[in-house]
């Protein structure tokens, strides 16, 4: 995959920046939904990947912005095609990233950030290793997970007993992950993920153009 690059506000314009792809991952309920949205709200460099799913909207869900509502034949020709840069079955449907506008932001040195589970996040880890940046949401108790499913009035009962179920599984993947923030506070864990992306966009090998830059540095010694 291609990355492009942007300067940095804390940079002088000779150091440009690589595009990272920032994932948070939880089981479903953790939070990680409200925290992206408050983070797209307050970060304008960071854009949100849509998926493509196999499942029906939720009330009040819009499409091309929660996600492309598709039918099953659709999504088998965008894995057929290559359209995707990764998928996975979550319980009974299909979630997958488009590939191409992933690529268009990283081109143009844009962050972008990833709602998406652990099958996904280890597809990208394979092929992005170095742009990637994960960051596993817990919940902090179970009590609080089913709280938190059940007061989202969105889901029938059958779905949240399914959630729940699959809680432990997908919280075992928590050694995957880069970072992990248990979500006790909806702000503690947004100023928790906005100081992982400010660690993580000044990284050294983030940074193109650092050596001429210091040699210059040097040249003025
Ligand atoms: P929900 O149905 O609650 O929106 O999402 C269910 C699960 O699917 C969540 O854990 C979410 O992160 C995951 N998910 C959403 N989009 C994608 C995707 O494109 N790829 C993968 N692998 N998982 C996704």
């Amino acid at each position: 995959m291609t990355s492009g690059s942007s300067s940095s506000p804390l940079s002088p314009p000779s150091i440009r920046r690589r595009g990272l792809m920032l994932v948070l991952s939880s089981p479903s309920g953790a939070g990680k939904t409200t925290i992206s949205r408050a983070l797209l709200a307050k970060d304008a460099n960071i854009v949100m990947s849509v998926s493509a799913t196999t499942r029906p909207p939720r009330p009040g869900e819009v499409e091309g912005e929660d996600y492309f509502f598709i039918e099953r034949p659709r999504f088998d020709a965008m894995v057929q095609g290559g359209e995707l840069l990764e998928h996975a079955r979550v319980f009974d449907n299909h979630y997958g990233t488009p590939r191409a506008p992933v690529e268009r932001a990283l081109a143009d040195g844009r962050d972008i950030l990833f709602d998406i589970d652990w099958q996904g996040t280890q597809q990208l880890r394979q092929n992005a290793r170095a742009d990637l940046v994960s960051i596993f949401v817990l919940p902090p108790s179970v009590g609080e997970l089913e709280r938190r499913l059940r007061s989202r009035g969105q889901d029938s009962v059958e779905v949240v007993q399914k959630r729940m179920a699959k809680a432990g599984d997908e919280m075992s993947h928590w050694p995957e992950y880069d970072y992990i923030i248990v979500n006790v506070d909806l702000a503690g864990s947004v100023a928790a993920v906005e100081a992982i992306l400010a660690a993580e966009r000044l990284k050294r090998e983030r940074q193109v153009g650092l050596a001429d830059f210091v040699n210059g540095l040097r040249g003025q010694g």
